[in-house]
């Protein structure tokens, strides 16, 4: 699907950010190969592209590990500290979309982290299990939490929404090898898919599974169908699987979120997981002085 790939050169790579959960964030490309029906950078990240298919581009910020280390320098006069917070990969990619393998601009931004001494979290999340090639680098640095995107345990459902992302097979794998390596790992079930609201049992096989695999926390969120997100998804629908439609329009209330929060507290209950946010994220209401606490769900003795 990948028919344009630009190598450009960036002014600044490390982005303060208003993004819950994060501080600053390292996005070394601008597209992603993964395609994913869904996606909310679809509709941020294309500015330069306005008129080419989410997928069918990448820009590829080739000088981003020089300017990392540029602005890490900054910052550190800024602070006078080597942590100035969560920093996150990436917001409007995937850090490990397929020409990463060719590029390795994200392999070479975490290698400039440690050689920095970076001494505050690096989180980065991913659907691909590419970044089992970076544990070396991964196991280095002082503070690393790494999260996979999983929206079901069924191949098919991932292939068929995340067109050209690695299956869910995979980062369950991938999950299981960074855990096993003592990298912390979390779960970011989102978008949650309408079937889950009657399917509790679906939702507690995907924690028992990714639980095994290693995972402590988890997040969810709530499927954003703002209209350009619709109107892309809807589109896709309509010629492969027009019958999904009004699955999907019956998620889009407040009522049909309500339900599922009860469903996924359920399943959450007597198991020792983190819950991110400590709540279901949905984009609308995001309060921020409410998105720095955190609970914990403990086994029920
Ligand atoms: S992997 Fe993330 S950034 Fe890439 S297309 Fe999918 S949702 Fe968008």
């Amino acid at each position: 699907m990948l028919t344009k790939i630009n190598e450009t050169k960036a002014k600044t790579i490390l982005t303060k950010t208003n993004l819950p959960g994060c501080d600053y964030v390292v996005n070394p490309y601008n597209g992603c190969q993964f395609a994913c029906m869904y996606c909310y950078a679809a509709q941020i990240a294309r500015w330069k592209h306005p008129n080419e298919e989410w997928g069918s581009f990448l820009d590829v910020k080739i000088n981003s590990p020089e300017l990392l280390k540029i602005d890490l320098e900054k910052l550190e006069k800024k602070f006078k500290s080597k942590n100035f917070g969560i920093i996150w990969f990436s917001s409007v990619t995937d850090p490990y979309t397929g020409l990463e393998i060719k590029y390795q601009l994200t392999r070479k931004c975490l290698q400039v982290l440690v050689d920095f001494g970076y001494q505050g979290q690096v989180a980065l999340q991913t659907k691909s299990s590419l970044i089992t090639r970076d544990i070396d680098l991964l196991k280095k640095l002082h503070d690393v939490s790494v999260g996979f995107t999983v929206t079901t345990l069924d191949d098919k459902v991932s292939r068929f929404l995340e067109v050209e992302a690695p299956p869910v097979s995979d980062r369950i794998k991938a999950i299981k090898m960074l855990s096993d390596n003592n990298i912390h790992t979390y779960a970011f079930i989102g978008p949650l898919l309408p079937h889950f609201v009657n399917s509790k049992a679906e939702i507690n096989r995907l924690l028992d599974t990714l639980q095994e695999a290693g995972i402590t926390e988890v997040w969810f969120e709530h499927i954003n169908l703002s209209s350009k997100i619709k109107a892309r998804l809807f589109e896709y629908l309509k010629n492969e699987s027009p019958d999904l439609i009004p699955e999907f329009e019956k998620a889009d209330n407040q009522e049909y979120r309500d339900q599922l929060n009860k469903v996924i507290f359920d399943c959450l209950e007597g198991r020792n997981l983190k819950l991110g946010l400590d709540r279901v994220i949905y984009h609308h209401d995001l309060l921020p002085e409410k998105l720095k606490e955190k609970k914990y769900f403990k086994v029920k003795k």
